[in-house]
């Protein structure tokens, strides 16, 4: 069959690079096209920390980490409690996941030229029992180079495609439509927007100089979630946490606008589990942004004391890094939007990491040089103090009077009360004494110190909060902050979309976020962190593969 290509991809972000360069090694002609300038090309994965879901690798067994398929299952389904009749696919995809992140993944990658830093990461931990929410075990591998790390092969791969005239890059085509021939998927159409000098990650205009329409036998949707558009994020809010917050910052660029979504739907596809996001809860406003309300999210070690906005602690298990969504639901039901830690000078130095590319530049510029100053340094790494210091949510005193002052003043809602907070801290430092000890958050940290990884560069020797040899005191208000789409498109193992009356629409593919990373929700209602990307990276290889098998 004629047409402009065989394939057409919808985005340029990791599942789009990944399903395009799949497709043109088996031989296929591609175009991807991508309403952002070609500065932009990676999509949110440019700006991510890297870190990726792997199960009993090299890196965990040199740490002395025993973990399997069958652990790693077990923690996926306590975790994503998959309980409805359209988790059938996403059950089949978290099976097939996990299955890959114990198998081939790593080495996939690793023929490509990707690196991973040796220090394994121990991401949201749980706290209930075996078969509750979280990873048993260090997981979260993180990328030598971080975000750009993980998109340099396929942007490589991508780009030796398009020399040698396989693939085509169609920057700043807006697709407003797909096109459907007698029940067939068989091309997009659109506008084409003016060129564009910003930045990466920057907003870019919609002045639309233009239209096109592009012919294939296949459409791949990777368009990425909603994220970035706060609007979408409030309509699909789960009743189940209550209203929506009043006040949100983003975790993702503009162009993570859910545009798409509603186009692939209006064209037929079924769209499942909209109202499963993941959103943090540690977020705070980045006080150099790139792209509007952009927040960042701090990746907390285990020893912040935690306090909702009334100055009540955070109860059990909800200690930083343990359930992400157990945390949001927590903070919801308070009826505030935002919540406190406070911590002191010895745990920022060791705990805070800031998630985001540009937040890590020994990481990502691959310096070794700078990356052991993490273990080393008297201070905190530069853009963490740099936040201290300039962020509009840090406070940072001698003394705890003075602090709740501060957090008073800059919430301006006057709920905390200083004997409050300070008989908890207090209560809490009388634990430190003893390596046994009934604090269940204390109890953590000793947990915590017996994995050599933390103890290197994430978990601050336990000290009392208010011990001024470890301060001076910080608290930093978290906000909430958008990022990922859990629901997506229901899609079978060859990442083809079904429609709303069951059957597969053929000719349309989606992967990535737009696809709930596989199945249309390969998480569930949670994550164990490192699944984003790795479903990205998943599900655009089976889209690529299938598509280009089909046409
Ligand atoms: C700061 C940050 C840190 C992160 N850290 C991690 C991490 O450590 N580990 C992890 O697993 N995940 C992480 N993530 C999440 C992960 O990066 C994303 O979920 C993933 O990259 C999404 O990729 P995607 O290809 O599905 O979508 P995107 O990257 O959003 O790409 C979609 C592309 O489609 C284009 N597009 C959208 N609509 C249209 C349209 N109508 N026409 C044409 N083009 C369109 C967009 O312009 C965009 O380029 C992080 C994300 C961020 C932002």
């Amino acid at each position: 069959m004629a047409g402009d290509a065989d394939i057409i991809v919808v985005g340029g972000g990791l599942a789009g690079l990944v399903a395009a360069t799949e497709a043109t090694d088996a031989g296929k002609r591609v175009i991807v096209v991508d309403q952002e300038g070609e500065q932009s090309l990676g999509g949110q994965a440019f700006w991510s920390f890297g870190g990726l879901f792997l199960v009993d690798t090299p890196e965990q067994r040199r740490l002395g980490i025993k973990d399997s398929f069958d652990l790693a299952l077990q923690d996926w389904m306590g975790t994503a409690g998959f309980d409805r009749d359209e988790d059938l696919w996403p059950k089949r995809w978290a099976e097939a996941y996990v299955a890959f992140a114990a198998g081939e993944k790593r080495d996939w990658l690793r023929a490509m030229g990707h690196r991973i830093f040796p220090v394994v990461g121990w991401a949201e931990r749980g706290g209930y029992d075996a078969m509750g929410h979280g990873n048993s075990v260090p997981r979260f591998h993180v990328t030598w180079g971080t975000g750009p790390g993980i998109v340099e092969p396929f942007e490589r791969r991508a780009r030796e495609a398009a020399t040698s005239g396989r693939l085509t890059f169609k920057f700043r085509h807006r697709v407003d439509a797909l096109s459907i021939t007698n029940g067939v998927v068989d091309g997009v159409s659109g506008a084409i927007l003016e060129p564009t000098s910003v930045e990466r990650g920057q907003s870019s205009s919609r002045e639309v100089v233009g239209d096109f329409s592009l012919r294939a036998q296949a459409v791949i949707v990777a368009s990425g979630g909603i994220g970035g558009n706060h609007d979408l994020v409030r309509q699909n809010w789960p009743k189940r946490l209550g209203v929506p917050p009043k006040f949100m910052i983003s975790g993702v660029p503009e162009h993570v606008d859910g545009r798409m979504i509603g186009i692939t739907e209006a064209a037929g596809a079924r769209l499942i589990n909209r109202d499963r996001m993941w959103h943090y809860v540690e977020g705070i406003q980045n006080w150099s942004p790139i792209w509007p309300r952009h927040g960042i999210r701090i990746l907390p070690g285990p020893s912040s004391m935690w306090f909702d906005a009334t100055g009540k602690r955070l109860p059990a298990p909800l200690f930083p890094g343990s359930d992400t969504l157990g945390q949001l639901h927590y903070i919801m039901s308070t009826g505030h939007d935002y919540s406190w830690f406070i911590l002191t000078q010895s745990i920022i130095k060791k705990e805070f990491a800031l998630s985001g590319s540009e937040q890590n530049p020994d990481l990502t510029g691959k310096s070794w040089r700078m990356t052991i100053k993490r273990a080393t340094n008297k201070g905190a790494p530069a853009p963490v103090e740099a936040f201290k210091q300039k962020g509009a949510d840090f406070i940072v005193r001698d003394n705890l009077d003075d602090l709740v002052g501060a957090m008073n003043a800059l919430s301006g809602d006057n709920l905390l009360k200083f004997d409050h907070i300070k008989a908890q801290i207090e209560a809490r430092d009388r634990e430190i004494e003893n390596p046994y000890v009934k604090d269940a958050q204390v109890m953590n940290l000793h947990n915590a110190r017996r994995y050599i990884g933390d103890r290197l560069i994430r978990t601050a020797k336990p000290h009392r909060i208010l011990d001024p040899a470890h301060g001076p005191l910080i608290a930093v208000k978290l906000n909430i902050l958008t990022r990922k789409t859990l629901g997506g498109f229901e899609t079978d193992l060859d990442s083809r979309v079904f429609g709303n009356d069951g059957q597969i629409i053929r000719g349309l593919y989606a992967a990535g976020e737009a696809a709930g990373f596989g199945g249309g929700g390969v998480h569930g209602y949670r994550s164990l962190e490192g699944t984003f990307l790795g479903g990205c990276l998943f599900s655009g290889r089976n889209a690529g593969r299938s598509a280009a098998k089909a046409v």
